[in-house]
C-alpha cells in the first residue's frame, strides 16, 4: 500500500519519456484577437519531449491565451498546434479547419493545472483525481482508485483524500489539482499561473511539486510570475510583451541579457 507520512514525493513517477527528439508541441502560426484587439500574430513555440518552458512577461501580454491556445481552451483564428507533429489543433479561419479543428482523445493528453485549481466543490479530493479516469474508463474502479491514492500520496495529500476542497488551503487544493492532471497520464502538463491564487506561505509547497515533475522527465509549458522559480527549474525561459516573444532561451542566457536589455532587466529581478 502507498504510504501516508503526508510528505512530498523528491522524484514523482512519470511514463517512460519519449524518444524521438521531435517537438512534443508546436504552435505554428498562431494568432488570435478578442474583438478588433489582436493578443498575437504569427505566434510560434515548440516544446520538445522533457522539456520545461517558463512564459513569463507583464500582465497581459497574451501568455494565458497562449498556454490555453495550445488545448483548444481558446480557439485560435489562425495556426495550426501539432501534437508530436501530427495536426491536432487549427485556427478558425484556418482553410484546413473543418479536417483539422476536433475534440480527439489527443486531447486528454495535455494535462491542465489553474490558477484557481477548478476543482469539483462536491467531490472529495480522492474523489477529484478518480473522476477523469473513471469516466474514460481507464481502468477498473478498484484499480483507479489505487491509482489515484497513489497520485494523491506523491503530492503529499493522501491524508487529505476524504476532504473537500473548501476544507483544504489554496496550496493544497493546488496539489490535489496536480494530481488529477496526473491522472490522466497526460504527455504534457500546461500550468497557467499556479501560485497567483495561492496565500504566500503555501506557494513554496506547490512549486516544490512542480520542480520534482520538472526533475522527472515531464513535458511542461508553465505560466508563472515565480521568476527564481522560473530562473531555476526551466530549460527555456520564454518572455512574452504585447504579444510577441522577445526572448527564448536558456535561463543562463536570459540573466546575461537582462544586463544589457533594459525590458529585461525591468522584469527580471531575481
Ligand atoms: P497575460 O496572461 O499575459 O496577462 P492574457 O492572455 O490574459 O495576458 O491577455 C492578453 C490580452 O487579451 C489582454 O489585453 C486581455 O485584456 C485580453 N483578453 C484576455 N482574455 C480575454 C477575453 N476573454 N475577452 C476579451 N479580452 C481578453
Amino acid at each position: 500500500d502507498v504510504a501516508s507520512n503526508g510528505e512530498i514525493a523528491e522524484e514523482i513517477g512519470t511514463d517512460s519519456p519519449p524518444a524521438s527528439r521531435q517537438p512534443a508541441i508546436r504552435l505554428e502560426r498562431g494568432g488570435k484577437s478578442f474583438g478588433i484587439y489582436p493578443v498575437f500574430q504569427d505566434l510560434n513555440l515548440a516544446v520538445k519531449p522533457g522539456e520545461v518552458v517558463s512564459i513569463i512577461g507583464p500582465s497581459g501580454s497574451g501568455k494565458t491565451t497562449l498556454i490555453r491556445s495550445l488545448n483548444g481552451l481558446e480557439t485560435l483564428e489562425h495556426g495550426v498546434v501539432y501534437l508530436e507533429e501530427k495536426p491536432f489543433l487549427a485556427g478558425s479561419k484556418e482553410k484546413l479547419a473543418k479536417s483539422l479543428r476536433h475534440v480527439s482523445s489527443d486531447a486528454l493528453r495535455i494535462g491542465m493545472v489553474f490558477q484557481n485549481f477548478n476543482l469539483f466543490p462536491h467531490r472529495t479530493a480522492l474523489e477529484n483525481v478518480m473522476i477523469g479516469p473513471l469516466y474514460h474508463k481507464r481502468a477498473s474502479a478498484s484499480e483507479l482508485r489505487q491509482e489515484a491514492r497513489t497520485m494523491l500520496n506523491d503530492v503529499g495529500m493522501l491524508v487529505h483524500e476524504n476532504k473537500y476542497p473548501h476544507q483544504l488551503s489554496g496550496g493544497q487544493q493546488q496539489r490535489v489539482a496536480i494530481a488529477r492532471a496526473l491522472a490522466m497520464h497526460p504527455s504534457i502538463l500546461l500550468f497557467d499561473e499556479p501560485t497567483s491564487a495561492l496565500d504566500p506561505e503555501t506557494v513554496g509547497e506547490v512549486l516544490r511539486i512542480m520542480a520534482a515533475l520538472a526533475r522527472s522527465g515531464r513535458t511542461m509549458v508553465i505560466v508563472t510570475h515565480e521568476m527564481k522559480f522560473a530562473m531555476e527549474v526551466s530549460d527555456r525561459v520564454v518572455f512574452m510583451e504585447k504579444g510577441r516573444i522577445v526572448f527564448d532561451g536558456s535561463p543562463a542566457l536570459l540573466a546575461e541579457r537582462r544586463r544589457e536589455d533594459g525590458r529585461l532587466a525591468e522584469f527580471v529581478r531575481i
